[in-house]
């Protein structure tokens, strides 16, 4: 098979660069945005990921449940809006008639598939996963080809691709999982020959679909994962995630405001922070970019001259053990006990094999020794569903009251202390502990991973700030960060 000049050339240094929501959230944020790409695409092959216009997903999802309740007109205005929305993006970003006509028929069709799909929501009064998927995908659909025009405005050859045609997934409809081998034979037959001629494809995030061509989504904030997923796929040299923020930072810098960006992170820790909410990573981001070691970077799209945090196989060690905290409030406990529970076979088994049919993610165990009680945690998401299905599987238990509770308490947060090299660090729990005692914070849980990359705490909602506040003067995380 004859290969282009330059084809190993153009294969080694393609980069994966993901704009976030609010880095699309204009017109004047794409087209600083669309700079960026346009810059990079002069020295190396690109692949644009796009998010929806910051604020749109929730939209289309909170009108496609108003229509699940049979109303018809929630679907049909919010399509009104997005049409004058992103049309007016699309004339400030493309100056030239002939160039926006294409465009603009694309707008229109997706418009038209979206007002059928919340017709047929209102009329049958039903939400299936299958149509939230549909309905919520809309936002990336029409960010892509607005982004390509305003690559194309630039003087950048470009192609809005959509990801139903790139990421082929199981049928696990609001979080479904990539397959891979079918995704990379996809991505070379469908982008490397774009790559090859120069051209930018500028890629739809967050949807996926299976093989028999259904669409999926990757999870909500999942376009961090689609441009991991493209990233792997084509072996990139580099992705780079521009965002709102300068990189991954000690803390959310929305609670608490003195915290710093760090320079660079290991896989590992980026991974637990984006496990225990930090929002700026969808927890799924760096799974299939670990066993290539291929680099990401976490950049600011308003700033692109500061240089963001890389995320790597090794990280840096900075300062103390502890490199960042996270938080995380939309959590319920749920508990399963009574002294009873002692004598019940396998409850432990039982209770997560439940959880693990529903795909619960459970971000927190722990039992007290007795075993009288098993704590644990899930998103609040799923909290209502896992005490259904566990009191279906306990039912004849609960009835002889051998399991006397089921309970579940919404009012909680988790504070997870994260750093490799915390391990071989001794004293960090004390220390943590100390802080939070001397603010009076009650613990209500507690648990440390035996890799020793974190340590997490369970406390009441209302003291999650708190208690972030106090472990990040603890640690030392609002000094210059040094080496
Ligand atoms: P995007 O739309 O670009 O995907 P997100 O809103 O999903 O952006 O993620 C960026 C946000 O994540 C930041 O604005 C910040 O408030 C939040 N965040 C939470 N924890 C952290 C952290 N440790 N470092 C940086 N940002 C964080
Ligand atoms: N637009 C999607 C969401 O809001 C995906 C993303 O932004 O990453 O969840
Ligand atoms: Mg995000």
């Amino acid at each position: 098979m004859g290969s282009a000049p330059g084809w190993d050339h153009m294969k080694a240094k393609v980069q994966v660069m993901k704009f976030g929501g609010t880095s699309v959230g204009d017109a004047a944020c794409i087209a600083r945005s669309a700079q960026i790409a346009a810059g990079a695409a002069k020295d190396s092959a690109v692949v644009v990921v796009v998010s929806a216009m910051s604020g749109v997903t929730n939209r289309l999802i909170d009108a496609a449940r108003r229509a699940e309740t049979g109303d018809r007109q929630a679907g049909a205005a919010l399509l009104d809006t997005l049409r004058q929305q992103h049309e007016a993006v699309l004339a400030a970003l493309v100056a030239a008639q002939e160039a926006r006509q294409p465009v603009l028929r694309r707008l229109q069709e997706i418009f038209a598939e979206g007002q059928r799909l919340y017709d047929g929501t209102a009329l049958l009064r039903e939400l299936t996963p299958r149509t939230l998927d549909s309905i919520s995908s809309l936002g990336e659909r029409l960010s892509a080809p607005l982004f390509a025009g305003a690559l194309a405005a630039l003087g950048v050859r470009s192609e809005a691709v959509e990801a139903t045609e790139l990421i082929v997934t199981d049928a696990y409809h609001g979080g479904a999982e990539p397959r891979m081998d079918r995704t990379r034979e996809r991505c070379e037959a469908r982008l490397r020959p774009l790559l090859q001629t120069g051209i930018v494809p500028v890629v739809t995030g967050f949807i996926g679909a299976t093989s028999e061509g259904v669409l999926t989504t990757l999870g909500r904030g999942g376009s961090d994962y689609s441009a991991t997923i493209l990233g792997a796929a084509l072996g990139a040299g580099e992705i780079i995630i521009w965002t709102d923020v300068d990189g991954v930072l000690t803390a959310d810098p929305r609670l608490v405001p003195e915290a710093r960006t760090i320079p660079e992170i290991s896989y590992r820790e980026a991974a637990e922070l984006a496990y225990f909410g930090a929002k700026v990573l969808h927890p799924k981001t760096l799974r299939e970019v670990i066993p290539a070691g291929i680099p990401v970077w976490i950049r600011n799209s308003f700033a692109p001259e500061r240089p963001g945090t890389v995320i790597t196989r090794e990280g840096r060690r900075i300062g103390g053990g502890v490199k960042a905290l996270t938080a995380i409030r939309d959590v319920a406990l749920i508990s399963v006990g009574g002294p009873g529970i002692v004598g019940v076979p396998d409850v432990v088994g039982r209770t997560f094999s439940t959880t693990a049919e529903l795909r619960a993610s459970v971000l927190l165990i722990s039992q007290s020794s007795s075993q009288n009680d098993i704590c644990f945690i899930v998103s609040a998401a799923d909290a209502q569903r896992t005490v259904e299905a566990l009191r279906h599987e306990f039912a004849q238990d609960l009835a002889h009251q051998v399991v006397e509770h089921i309970t579940v308490d919404p009012h909680i947060a988790i504070v997870a202390v994260v750093g490799e090299r915390m391990h071989g660090t001794p004293g960090i729990a004390g220390q943590t502990f100390n802080a939070l005692g001397r603010e009076s914070i009650n613990i209500i849980a507690i648990a440390q991973g035996s890799s020793e990359t974190n340590i997490s705490f369970v406390v009441e909602d209302q003291a999650m700030k708190a208690a972030l506040l106090a472990t990040h003067r603890e640690f030392g995380l609002h000094s210059p960060l040094s080496d």
